[in-house]
């Protein structure tokens, strides 16, 4: 059998996060009862005319700025005629002329090898609405969806395996939600990939004919699916069959794509300009404005993390690995500048408890001048370590307030000496035999003794003290 490649090309579809519908002032709020946010312009009643958000065209810049790309100051909109039951207008405002941003790029790391995948372009559109297949062969439609905003970015067929897929979008995913331009929630479809793939005989200039399979929405389905398609297409091939263009509609429960229909050219869609709608122009100040207002991305997060707060590369990672995460160690680092005492109280506390309480910490943001506190306590050995992780899971249960805890319950680290050294004195006085032992050479002795007065102080006993003080007293015995 020959030896083949795979060509992979994407276009991923992002529902950015504005208010508000691109066309008219629906909200895009996921949810809320089927057929409620809509309005006539979202529906294309007769008469009715879009009005582009503003909001949209920004996120359009940040993203094509973050991502390297060439933004067109002028740009527009064209028609994209087709029918279908959850598109009422039977056409769909999208860009095919001059998109918004062309010519970007993304580096992406896979089997510890890197690679730059080229991205073709961006381009801003409206989301359609959505069909419910219902049990007893009724199909429903919701309009809710319609008009909310898409980005699609299309990349250059440039992937030639499944894991650089999964590294380009998870990559893809972290800059957009650094952005903050969508929330990239894939369970929610606000992100969702056409895969175009197509194989030849490895060394080949020539592409060989794509298939197409729409709306991937889970990276283990991706990755599953182009496995499968790849197979599909060299066995179709080495029987000396023909690879169909097509689009093919991937069965997640089964694990195999199936014909929806021939793939359709952009020819089919019959695209014109949108006579309802002025060409967007993008002014320099408004560019350089977004250019300055851009937040540090992931990447560069975890370079400073390392370099500037001497994190391991590790640490770095796993805190930026998601918004909420690093959002809270930096906030924290803003009362506390011990960024390793920070690192490790949210990497082993706070992540244990999220993962016990199965939230995330988009879900649980907590009190950063409270975990500074504990950190705080721990350093200056108000508290012992036991004591903060208690006082921590108080915080992040009841937003405690941390001195107010320890005072109340009594775990503040006893330092008086005067304190210890009673309480070591009841322990040799009560335990004689210990202290014969010790008196023989036999070194268990004193540790029994260490731990009875630990005891004795519930274990709030400094470690310090304790071992000075009962060292200078069986010395002299
Ligand atoms: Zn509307």
């Amino acid at each position: 059998m020959k030896e083949y490649e795979v060509v992979v090309g994407l276009e991923v579809h992002v529902e950015l996060s504005t208010k508000t519908k691109i066309f008219c002032g629906c909200t895009t709020e996921f949810g809320g009862l089927p057929n409620t946010h809509i309005c006539p312009v979202c529906l294309g009643l007769p008469g009715a005319l879009p009005t582009l958000n503003e909001r949209v065209v920004d996120y359009a810049v940040m993203t094509g700025l973050a991502l390297d790309c060439e933004i067109n100051r002028y740009n527009k909109f064209d028609r994209k005629n087709y029918f279908y039951p959850d598109l009422p207008k039977a056409y769909q405002i999208s860009q095919l002329y001059i998109p918004i941003c062309q010519k970007g790029k993304i580096d992406i790391f896979s089997d510890g090898n890197k690679k730059t995948i080229g991205i073709h372009e961006i381009h801003m559109e409206e989301d359609a609405g959505k069909l419910i297949h219902s049990e007893d062969n009724t199909t429903l439609i919701d309009y809710n969806r319609c008009g909310v905003p898409l980005l699609e970015i299309v990349s250059e067929p440039d992937f030639s395996s499944a894991s650089e897929v999964v590294a380009y979008l998870t990559k893809l995913r972290e800059t957009l939600m650094y952005l903050g331009v969508s929330d990239c929630k894939m369970q929610e479809g606000s992100m969702r990939a056409d895969i175009n793939l197509s194989v030849r005989p490895k060394g080949d200039k020539n592409l060989g004919t794509r298939t197409e399979m729409k709306n991937m929405s889970s990276f283990k389905a991706i990755e599953k699916a182009i496995e499968y398609e790849a197979k599909r297409q060299i066995e179709l091939i080495e029987k000396g069959e023909k690879v169909v263009q097509q689009t093919r509609r991937w069965d997640e429960e089964k694990e195999i794509s199936f014909s929806m229909r021939t793939k359709e050219d952009a020819s089919d869609y019959r695209y014109f300009p949108e006579p309802d709608l002025l060409p967007v122009e993008i002014s320099e100040e408004r560019i350089d404005c977004l250019k300055n207002t851009l937040p540090e991305l992931a990447e560069d997060k975890r370079k400073r993390y390392v370099s500037d707060l001497s994190l391991t590369e590790y640490e770095a990672e796993v805190l930026t690995s998601s918004v909420a995460l690093s959002k809270l160690f930096e906030d924290t680092l803003e009362y506390c500048k011990s960024s390793k005492q920070v690192c490790n109280i949210i990497l082993g506390e706070y992540m244990r408890l999220l993962k016990l309480k199965a939230v995330t910490a988009e879900d649980k943001y907590i009190d950063p001048k409270k975990i500074a506190c504990i950190i705080e306590l721990t350093l200056s050995n108000k508290i012992n370590n036991n004591t903060a992780k208690e006082v921590f899971e108080e915080v992040f249960e009841k937003d405690t307030d941390p001195n107010i805890y320890i005072e109340e319950k009594g775990l503040v680290v006893v330092t008086d000496e005067a304190v210890v050294s009673k309480a070591i004195d009841e322990v040799l006085r009560v335990n004689p035999k210990s202290v014969e032992d010790y008196l023989s050479g036999k070194q268990k002795a004193r540790g029994f003794i260490v731990g009875q007065t630990m005891k004795l102080l519930k274990g709030k006993a400094d470690p310090k003290i304790l071992n000075t003080l009962i060292d200078e007293k069986l010395s002299k015995l």
